[in-house]
């Protein structure tokens, strides 16, 4: 029987089938370390765990409103107004399951067959599936210069008259860079000037490291009504709740309207135990994520410090997130076949860069904690300095140099 062109169209999330892949491994006690994951460690917010309980217990649990429940709704209301300085209306506001969700539907929403959506490379692994998900054609575009920071001239050269939205991560995945205010607030102004919507996925938006402020576009925005500018957000990152699926977006009511449309024949909406956790860990104290953000900046610190004794990989240090994006094209420019290699030789997992839309890196991560990232980079650069000739220890095996 046949498949769907789209169906085959799409291609596998890499960094979650990597994610399986560490896990079977480890399961099989092997000594693998991962320096690809995309979630920290840690636990959800008690509260989170007190509400969800709180609901569980009664053995009463519904279908949610497909916009979401109007608590959780509330909390993401003010939750916009202590971060960002700006508040929506409850009808300016989507609860989805995870980030994940808002975007396609947001996409979906925005998109008629074969219309544009442009963002630069590197680019996280799911937005060119998301973008065909929703019958549109992805533009992964080159930047003019090195670094990771876009100018507004490399989005205007990708112009054409099927554009219809500017996607944007900020710090990103998978380069850990942060865009400038000036940058943000051109784009803003750029994208209303052409008409198109600019989407902005700000899943990181408070894991910033050195004392920086995270530009934000609601900076730049007079209000919600009307708006072009979707901002999406959510707990997975923030609070260690990569499981919990659940993540939003505010943007113009009507456009919220059509998003609820589309997910209401989708998931139906988020489940409301989860709702519940979410709200948990909105309105707990908010400690965790303090704690959570400095581990982060001393793991990116020691990460540097440890990846400087290979000379001839060139970094952009990452001001947030938990990633790095790293080239070694001075030693493999196949980041496919050096990911496999390292994973082969060392039990070493990285991200290849060519799930991002850039070879010749590698996306390393330091969401794990400081022993195996010690343990992880000694490891990768035993494998990759030609200077060291002596055997390596892994747990019990000793492995030698080819
Ligand atoms: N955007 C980016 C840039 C991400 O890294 C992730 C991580 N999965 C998501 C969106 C989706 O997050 P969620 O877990 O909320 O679906
Ligand atoms: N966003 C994370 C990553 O890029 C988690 C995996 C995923 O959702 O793709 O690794």
């Amino acid at each position: 029987m046949e498949i769907s062109k789209l169906g085959l169209s799409i291609g596998e999330s890499m960094t979650l089938k990597l994610n399986e892949t560490f896990g079977i491994l480890k399961a099989k006690g092997e000594p693998v370390i991962h320096l690809g994951g995309g979630e920290p460690h840690g636990k959800a917010p008690l509260k989170a765990i007190e509400l969800t309980n709180e609901l569980l217990q009664t053995g009463v649990v519904r279908y949610s409103p497909s916009i979401g429940t109007k608590e959780l709704r509330e909390a993401v209301r003010d939750y916009t107004y202590k971060f960002y300085g700006k508040k929506p209306e409850l009808k300016n506001v989507i609860i989805s399951t995870g980030a994940k969700q808002a975007l396609l539907v947001a996409m979906q929403a925005v998109l008629n067959p074969g219309e544009e959506v442009i963002f630069p490379k590197p680019y996280w692994v799911s937005y060119p599936e998301m973008v065909k998900l929703a019958n549109g054609n992805p533009v992964a575009i080159d930047l003019k210069n090195p670094g990771f920071i876009p100018e507004i001239s490399d989005f205007e050269k990708a112009l054409t008259p099927k554009t219809r939205a500017i996607l944007i991560n900020s710090p990103n995945n998978p380069t850990g860079i942060m865009y400038p205010g000036s940058l943000i607030k051109d784009l803003v102004s750029f994208t209303k000037e052409k008409g198109l919507y600019l989407i902005m996925d700000d899943i990181y938006h408070r894991l910033v490291f050195d004392n920086l402020k995270h530009p934000s576009v609601l900076d730049y925005a007079s209000g919600f009504e009307g708006s072009h500018i979707i901002l999406v957000n959510g707990i997975s990152k923030t609070y260690a709740m990569t499981g919990f699926r659940i993540g939003w977006a505010v943007a113009d009511s009507s456009l919220i309207k059509v998003m609820v449309n589309l997910q209401s024949h989708q998931t139906g909406g988020p489940s409301p135990l989860l709702q519940k956790a979410a709200l948990g860990a909105i309105i707990d104290d908010q400690s965790g994520v303090e704690e959570l953000r400095s581990t982060l900046e001393e793991n990116r610190n020691l990460m540097l410090e440890l990846l400087k004794r290979l000379d001839k990989v060139k970094i952009y240090k990452p001001s947030g997130t938990f990633y790095m994006y790293v080239d070694f094209s001075a030693y493999e420019p196949d980041s496919m076949k050096l990911s496999a290699y390292l994973l082969e030789k060392v039990k070493v997992l990285t991200m290849p860069g060519k799930a991002f839309g850039l070879d010749g890196h590698l996306r390393l991560s330091y969401c794990g904690e400081a022993d195996e990232i010690t343990e992880g980079i000694n490891r990768l650069v035993w494998a990759l300095d030609e200077n060291i000739t002596e055997p390596l220890e892994i747990g019990t095996q000793t492995i030698f140099k080819d």
